[in-house]
């Protein structure tokens, strides 16, 4: 048959294939032997070259679906489905042949072919092209043809794969046939250990030589990986019903909406998928005992995760690569705290993975939800627009008080009535970094940093002061613009520390951080300050405001204190009224009046200097975009702003970025 396959060098070839052991055969991993790599088949073609090719799986490791979802995601962002697919797919499930090189005289060497021979022993698999990267091409193509080292052709994975030993004869013996007495301390090592890993030998002091000869000797063996458990795949395929999954809004805490998702799970029929960018989130959910993608995983642990996919009825975890896993009856997909900035940029090309989970979900007709400690911007809008159709509100009833601050004050009445409180765990955010802000009473200003206007912020662990987006700094607390000794102004989260410890020492039931944990959980979480957050010159500075506050009354279990210098900001009036939509509907109306996202799109770019912004000014000159730009560390940052129905002005936008000014953009975004 023909097939078209996709490899991770961008390329779609058609190959004439011998049949995929299974229905659908889109989707399947294929080893491919002239091309060295292993490639999907995205499609049937008409023809193709015969090839010499390998399935090293049963079932299709993403499905038809995927790539349906895959294309038109591509099409919004002008960038190749191909792309958008190897981002995704686990590293580990793409193998192809390297170049290996390795050493064959160790004899009579000069001191620099010494140092090279005894860097690549120590590496396993070590391939020809990092060596040349390290030691540059014409070292290592020359120590080729003296003969020093060889090349031999392998199939590797594109993460190496780490082996874990234990003894494999009792101690006695294996202590017996061994004389050096450092290896006879590594063997006892392993022995006190059950396993060690190859890492560890080698830190020990052992070569992959010895290792390796051990090994032969039958007195190491090697052994799964610590963590691994065994799972039995064995993949019954049922029939392929239509799901019947809602789209719902839920909020609360971590564990009441996780709760939710099981119960439900167990309810209807089909299989859930749950989607987090935290690993925190990951952890608690296999915790249960639920199968989680995670990067991490070893290579054949994760391979029986993924196809369990295919025994239907599964409620898995993971993060964002498992939105291709080949669950046929997926009835929900949830995506957890979609406020997170990793999950509205997913690596480059920063795909929004709403975006894609949306799309999946709509392909495999399944239902798409977000969990969090408070449904967003963009959850809201589309919630006006119908896309969500229940609200799930799992909030507790706690004591929550909002107090007045004045503008020195650290800790009010209130706060230090519950410090004082027993056997209850507290929780102290304030969202300021390191000790304070930096004041000159010359220019009568806040410090800012040179490169980027930051306002710069004092570490008293450090004693300098710093810019916190561009690290830029200043070790005299001198200000960069008139040369005048700075001083300490405003409160950060050291200060905060300074003060709580003085007064009540250092305590296990006091916990410190510049913003809530979701899915941790305190008696009570006492907010110093966080209106900081909207000193930053950003459309989103409210929201960012209201989303912190949420998450810190839904880690609180008892009570929350919200100590604030301002009143009336309609984030404090949602938690007072716990309401969220009391924020939402107002910011949204906002953004509609300011047309800002998600009434308009804004396309951010960050170009080399402001030759190349007069480029792009003069691209976009005779269209309806609105053009700003801004000085950042090595660069500007450029936002344009595009009504959201202008589609084809978007996509010639995103086109030229990403062709003809390739050179000179980086960091493309879309919101
Ligand atoms: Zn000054
Ligand atoms: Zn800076």
């Amino acid at each position: 048959m023909f097939f078209k396959v996709a490899f991770d060098t961008g390329r779609i070839k058609n190959f004439d294939l011998p049949k995929p052991p299974s229905e659908p055969f889109v989707g399947f991993r294929v080893i491919v032997e002239e091309e060295g790599n292993t490639g999907i088949i995205t499609d049937i073609a008409t023809e193709g070259k015969k090839v010499i090719s390998t399935y090293p799986d049963k079932h299709p490791l993403i499905l038809p679906h995927h790539i349906s979802a895959l294309k038109e995601l591509s099409r919004f962002y002008r960038v190749p489905f191909t792309t958008l697919l190897f981002q995704l797919i686990p590293s580990s499930f793409i193998r192809c042949k390297e170049k290996i090189i390795f050493p064959k005289i160790k004899e009579g060497l000069d001191k620099k072919t010494r140092e090279v021979i005894s860097y690549i022993e120590k590496r396993k698999d070590y391939t020809y092209e990092k060596a040349v990267r390290r030691y540059g091409k014409g070292l290592i193509d020359s120590l080729i043809q003296k003969g020093v080292l060889g090349l031999r052709e392998e199939w590797i994975t594109r993460e190496e794969e780490e082996r874990v030993f234990s003894l494999g004869t009792d101690l006695k013996n294996a202590l017996s046939s061994i004389k050096k007495p450092e290896i006879k301390r590594i063997l006892l090592k392993i022995r006190g250990e059950g396993k060690v890993r190859e890492e560890d030998l080698i830190k020990e002091g052992l070569s992959r030589r010895h290792i390796n000869s051990l090994l032969k000797k039958g007195i190491i063996v090697t052994v799964k990986e610590l963590s691994e458990e065994e799972t039995d795949v064995k993949p019954e395929k049922k029939p392929v019903r239509k799901a019947k999954g809602e789209n719902y809004l839920i909020w609360g805490h971590f564990d009441s909406v996780w709760e939710y998702i099981r119960a439900k799970h167990e309810e209807t029929e089909g299989s859930t998928l749950v989607l987090s960018t935290s690993k925190s989130h990951l952890l608690k959910i296999e915790e249960e005992g639920i199968p989680v993608i995670r990067g991490d995983l070893k290579e054949k642990l994760l391979k029986d995760r993924w196809f369990l996919a295919h025994r239907g009825n599964t409620l898995v975890g993971g993060s964002f690569p498992a939105s291709l896993l080949p669950l046929e009856d997926l009835n929900n997909l949830i995506i957890l705290d979609d406020h997170l900035p990793s999950v509205k940029h997913f690596k480059e090309p920063h795909i929004d993975i709403r975006n894609l989970a949306f799309l999946v979900a709509k392909e495999l007709g399944s239902g798409f939800s977000i969990g969090s400690p408070a449904p967003s911007l963009e959850s809201y809008y589309l919630r006006e627009r119908g896309v969500f159709k229940r609200d799930i509100s799992l909030l507790k009833r706690i004591r929550t008080e909002v107090i007045k601050r004045h503008f020195n004050e650290i800790l009010t009445r209130e706060s230090i009535n519950i410090l004082n409180e027993k056997d209850a765990t507290k929780l102290i955010i304030s969202h300021k970094r390191g000790y304070s802000y930096m004041y000159c009473e010359k220019c009568q200003f806040i410090a800012q940093c040179p490169n980027c206007g930051t306002f710069l912020t004092f570490f008293r662990s450090k004693s300098y002061t710093v810019c916190t987006k561009c690290r830029f700094t200043e070790v005299e607390n001198r200000c960069p613009d008139c040369g005048h000794s700075l001083r300490e102004l405003g409160i950060g989260i050291e200060k905060v520390m300074e003060v709580i410890e003085k007064r009540w020492g250092i305590r296990e039931d006091i916990f410190f951080d510049t913003n809530a944990p979701w899915s941790s959980q305190f008696d009570y979480v006492i907010v110093v300050n966080g209106e900081n957050i909207l000193s930053v010159p950003d459309y989103r500075a409210d929201e960012q405001f209201y989303y912190f506050l949420w998450r810190c009354l839904t880690t609180a279990k008892k009570g929350v204190i919200i100590q604030s210098i301002i009143d009336n900001h309609p984030a404090i009036e949602s938690i007072e009224k716990k309401d969220p939509f009391l924020f939402l509907k107002r910011e949204l109306e906002r953004r509609r009046e300011e047309n800002l996202p998600p009434f308009t799109r804004m396309i951010n770019v960050k170009v080399k200097g402001t030759e190349e912004v007069k480029l792009l000014r003069d691209f976009l000159k005779d269209s309806s975009a609105d053009v700003k730009s801004l000085r950042v560390p090595e660069g500007v940052r450029v936002t344009i702003r595009v009504n959201r129905y202008h589609t084809d002005l978007i996509r010639n936008i995103l086109d030229f970025l990403r062709k003809d000014f390739r050179k000179f953009a980086s960091e493309i975004t879309v919101d």
